[in-house]
């Protein structure tokens, strides 16, 4: 991988410093004489960004270098550009190896003077769209010969710019502003061009929002670009933002809560490089906050990801986003112009670069120390983390490895038996622990052990729960995985888990095909058989055959009933099996010891659905796009997005499944297209609701869901109570209110959901399902349907969860069906592919499509 990137890398730059030659010396235009307006006046679309930056690189050859390191879904070029003086230029690829060298992750001893490593990331949220406008400004500043400030600054710093880091976002708001704006803008906060229609241009192309992402890697902008980032490892990382038009401007230090991984070096550092800011907002009487609304806790945003890594991680936010235009009327009566919006990036961006230059020669000597600490004196009670290997866990190891090696994380087999004591995910308790030979280890000493403790410890401690996002994310939880966190050290052996045993295809023509059904790779297998037309059988209960104990949900695929395909059936199951890491067996005959047999009415023929998901004003985009996602890039399976403002024409029966993100529904469910679609599902369709979904539908007619309303006469005996014990409990203070609504909120918490696991909703998971639950609205058990996953006492597993939130959260449905008519009603409380990170869900999301009611 490593050298792959490599060689590309030094592709590009020969081809870049060839064309370079060919242009001529001519002086440096500024972004004004290369686009025709002054900065400000108009948006600039990404074309013309990139024809600039390209620009910049063929005039200033010994200073910029520019990469196309990927595109975005939609095809735009995604670009890096590297700055630095004449001497450094020539050598970054020595620079960049140096750098890894410091951090211990590549081997060999650092050659030469190395200057400090920059990485500024602009406009990742799309429409916050200020942010590739400065960089074009401050590209120029860094290339301009006549400039000594920056000249100097190079001396000792190498900066890597990504001018846009979501070009598909960006530019559909750009494109949208352009159609809708006043010629030369409106500052009326009343026109048109302040009001950004649905879905809006912060998320990327799936309307992910990819300042969720740095973590977790699930959209291809991520991919493409922290595989560079972690290819060099800098020392310092900004984010440009944008916030509310009406606030000023934010640089750090951040906000509480810190997590308490970040280093009192880094903590400090946030304040050094507040200093700089400070004095070039001063300088210009600009206002600005520090401390306030941004914290470092989250571990998957531009900020708090890098800071993990070693880098000082901050975020810039300056007052406007998709509000503000070209100008912008505040209520203090003062106007806000894209120009002044660019003055501050751009002042950010130069104090950055010179707080980085001044102090270079400490942040070296303390990322290298982060590196030695990481790798000698790894932080946190817990020394090593194993995972379990076993047959049904095969799918979901093998999406953790794959995620471990994206995050460049070691890992290792354990190599021999053993015993410990650990933590267990599962009981939420310390046990002895019996480690296989074949489980996962993965240890603390190593380079990015403070990434490992962030990522994989039980609970993350709060030191405030005023947080902006979710509050546990735990690998073992996320990807459904038996682990254990160790005090004591235990490394991995070098040796690779044995071979498992040759796969059990004796017979050349067996009976059938068994497969068992685990993980996303199993849906993937399912739904890419189905499109080429295998019919797939599902055993709804388990069963044993030939020595051999399969549970329920094992897909049987037999030769009768696929006599259409005929000698094809054979090359392709296998094939496909392979493709997907599918451990096949086959078996000679259609008897079972136990369970049902393979022509019994419980061994189910799965037909391939075709699948509707709404979409449109009133959905929630980052909602929808998980699920659109979840079809085209993660199973490649199709999917038609509907639109909410013509459903009501929309032919249900062209359809079988029908899927409802959250969202609200009122508008597009009135009496008569839900009347439609309460007809459709009699008539066999399969109805999927998720989250707020699924509490529109709650207690109407025919849907058999009820929401778990407060118990208020409890409420108020307890209220009375407390002001018996001490009248002066209403007595509040004004500046705790944000505080006080924390009793009933959930953050993003992980818990047990016990699971009917003989439910087709639940096949592939045993008796718990850990869901990332992140509201307290839960619904009653249902007394007409299946109940399948229910919260009950004592299943809370980690994460922030306020008291009253805890209560609701007693005894409460989070997966259920219904029948209605000849069809069926699904419910999914919890979205079990947030942010697509949430491995864990995807089996379940397969079941409820799949599986549920075939
Ligand atoms: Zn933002």
């Amino acid at each position: 991988m490593q050298n792959t990137l490599k060689r590309l890398f030094a592709f590009c730059l020969v081809c870049l410093s060839v064309q370079a030659a060919v242009a001529q010396q001519q002086p440096l235009q500024t972004p004004e004489q290369f686009l025709g307006y002054t900065l400000g006046e108009q948006f600039t679309t990404h074309a013309r960004v990139v024809d600039y930056v390209n620009y910049l690189a063929q005039q200033a050859p010994n200073r910029i270098k520019v990469q196309e390191y990927g595109k975005t879904y939609e095809g735009r070029p995604l670009l890096l550009a590297y700055v630095a003086n004449d001497e450094n230029l020539p050598r970054l690829e020595q620079i960049r190896e140096n750098n890894l060298r410091q951090a211990g992750v590549m081997s060999g001893t650092v050659q030469g003077k190395q200057p400090t490593i920059v990485w500024m990331s602009y406009n990742i949220h799309g429409n916050e769209s200020v942010s590739t406008e400065s960089v074009m400004q401050v590209l120029y500043d860094l290339v301009d010969p006549n400039n000594q400030q920056t000249k100097q600054w190079l001396q000792n710093t190498v900066l890597l710019l990504d001018p846009c880091v979501n070009p598909d976002g960006r530019e559909r708001y750009v494109q949208w502003y352009k159609q809708t704006q006043n010629q030369g803008g409106n500052a009326s906060p009343y026109a048109w061009e302040h009001h950004e229609p649905w879905p809006g241009g912060r998320p990327n192309h799936y309307y992910f929002d990819l300042n969720r992402d740095w973590a977790w890697q699930t959209q291809i902008e991520s991919k493409q670009r922290l595989a560079h980032y972690n290819n060099w490892l800098p020392q310092v990382h900004a984010d440009f933002h944008e916030m509310g038009a009406e606030s000023p401007y934010y640089f750090s230090p951040a906000a509480k809560p810190l997590h308490e991984s970040i280093t009192p070096w880094q903590r400090q550092f946030q304040y050094t490089i507040g200093d700089y800011n400070r004095q070039y907002f001063d300088k210009n009487n600009w206002l600005y906050f520090t401390r306030e609304n941004f914290d470092l806790f989250y571990p998957s945003y531009g900020d708090t990801w890098p800071t993990f890594n070693g880098a000082i991680g901050m975020t810039y936010e300056q007052g406007g986003s998709g509000r503000a235009g070209l100008a912008y009327k505040k209520q203090d009566g003062d106007t806000l112009t894209l120009k002044d919006r660019i003055a501050h990036h751009h002042a950010a961006s130069l104090a950055t670069i010179q707080a980085s230059s001044e102090k270079a020669d400490q942040l070296t000597q303390e990322f290298r120390k982060y590196y030695q600490n990481n790798l000698q004196k790894p932080a946190g009670d817990y020394k090593a983390f194993v995972v379990k290997a076993d047959s049904r866990s095969a799918g979901n190891l093998k999406a953790l490895t794959d995620y471990l090696d994206r995050q460049q994380i070691q890992y290792g087999y354990a190599g021999k038996n053993s015993s410990a004591r650990g933590f267990n995910y599962a009981t939420g308790k310390e046990e002895s622990v019996r480690v296989g030979q074949n489980d996962l280890v993965v240890s603390m000493y190593q380079p990015k052990s403070t990434l490992v403790k962030v990522l994989f410890e039980p609970t993350s401690n709060l030191e405030d729960s005023l947080t902006y996002d979710i509050t546990s994310w735990a690998m073992p939880y996320a990807f459904g995985l038996q682990a254990y966190a160790l005090k004591n050290r235990l490394e991995p052996s070098n040796q690779k888990p044995a071979a498992k045993e040759a796969n059990a295809i004796a017979l050349e023509r067996p009976y059938a095909y068994l497969a068992r059904w685990n993980s996303l790779q199993d849906v993937k297998f399912l739904t890419e058989l189905m499109s080429q037309k295998v019919k797939v059988r599902m055993s709804e209960k388990p069963f044993e055959t030939e020595g051999q104990k399969y549970d329920a949900g094992t897909l049987i695929i037999t030769r009768t009933g696929n006599e259409g395909i005929a000698d094809k059936l054979d090359t392709t199951v296998r094939a496909l099996a392979q493709k997907h890491g599918v451990d096949l067996r086959a078996t000679a005959t259609g008897f079972v010891s136990s369970g049902s047999d393979f022509g019994s009415g419980s061994v189910r023929y799965l037909k391939m659905p075709r699948v509707a998901v709404m979409s449109g004003e009133g959905v929630s985009p980052y909602a929808f796009g998980e699920i659109w996602h979840y079809f085209e890039q993660q199973i490649g399976y199709p999917v038609t997005v509907l639109g909410t403002n013509y459903f009501g024409s929309v032919p249900l029966h062209e359809f079988d499944v029908l899927i409802l993100p959250a969202g609200s529904y009122g508008r597009v469910l009135n009496d008569q297209t839900l009347e439609q679609v309460k007809n459709w599902v009699r008539g066999g369709g399969k109805l999927i609701a998720l989250e707020t979904a699924a509490g529109f539908l709650a207690d109407k007619k025919d849907f058999n869901l009820k929401q778990k309303g407060a118990d208020e006469a409890a409420e108020a005996k307890e209220k009375e109570k407390a002001a018996k014990e001490n009248p002066y409990v209403n007595l509040k203070a004004y500046g705790d209110r944000g505080r006080e609504a924390l009793s009933e909120d959930v953050q993003g918490s992980v818990f047990r959901v016990n699971l009917d696991k003989t439910h087709p909703l639940a096949f592939g998971y045993g008796d718990t399902y850990y869901a990332l639950v992140r509201t307290a609205d839960t619904f009653e058990f249902m007394k007409d349907g299946w109940n399948v996953g229910v919260l009950k006492k004592n299943n809370y597993a980690t994460g922030f969860v306020g008291t009253k939130a805890k209560e609701k959260l007693q005894d409460a449905l989070i997966l259920g069906t219904q029948p209605l008519g000849r069809g069926q009603v699904v419910y999914l409380a919890d979205n079990p592919l947030f942010r697509g990170f949430w491995h864990n869900g995807k089996l379940l999301f397969g079941n409820a499509v799949f599986l549920v009611g075939q």
